[in-house]
């Protein structure tokens, strides 16, 4: 049976997921790209999965650099989620942090910074695993959602949450 990329895209996208931006140093500058392909692999040893499009300018970022951080974004960093999808936001302010060797976003619901463990095949994208070595996470925000194309939010406030830094 021959599966329609489209169909395959339109289905697969009923999988709600959060949004993040990943972030790398290229050695000259930041780069940031949206991705909401990310997986938590293994707690012992605490890895986790992106998947990066080989066409992406990211994906030799990403396959170079030591580490890389992956920033989960509130509902009211939409306009962040669609700049670092390459949809330009006019008048957008973006600041980076520096945590355990990566730029992380500005006041994003949370940041995990991994080193880079290992990039394996994933057709026409790779798949990176890192390993995470620092983290941090706000007591408040809501989470950017990401559904049947479209950006969303939860219809009920999450219950309090615990900061980390
Ligand atoms: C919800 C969602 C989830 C997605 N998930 C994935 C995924 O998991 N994997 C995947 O491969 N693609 C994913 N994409 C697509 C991906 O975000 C876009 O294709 C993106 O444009 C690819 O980025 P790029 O690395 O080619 O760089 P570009 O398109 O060149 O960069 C993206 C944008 O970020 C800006 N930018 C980069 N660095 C900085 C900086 N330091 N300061 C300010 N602006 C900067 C650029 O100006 C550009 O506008 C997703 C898109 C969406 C909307």
């Amino acid at each position: 049976m021959t599966i329609d990329p489209r169909e395959y895209r339109a289905t697969i996208g009923l999988f709600a997921t959060g949004v993040t931006v990943i972030t790398a140093d290229d050695g000259k500058q930041v780069r940031g790209m949206t991705a909401n392909s990310l997986t938590s692999v293994s707690l012992d040893p605490l890895l986790l999965l992106v998947c990066v499009d080989r066409k992406a300018r990211m994906a030799p970022v990403i396959s170079a650099a030591t580490h890389f951080a992956v920033n989960i974004l509130r509902t009211d960093q939409e306009a962040i989620a669609r700049h670092f999808a390459g949809r330009l936001q006019p008048d957008l302010e973006i600041l980076f942090t520096e945590l355990a060797g990566a730029p992380v976003l500005h006041d994003s619901l949370a940041a995990l910074v991994c080193r880079r463990d290992r990039i394996l095949d994933g057709g026409d994208h790779v798949i990176v695993l890192g390993q995470v070595v620092a983290l941090r996470r706000s007591s408040k925000g809501e989470p950017l959602l990401y559904f049947a194309g479209s950006y969303r939010q939860l219809a009920e406030p999450s219950p309090t949450l615990a900061a980390a830094d």
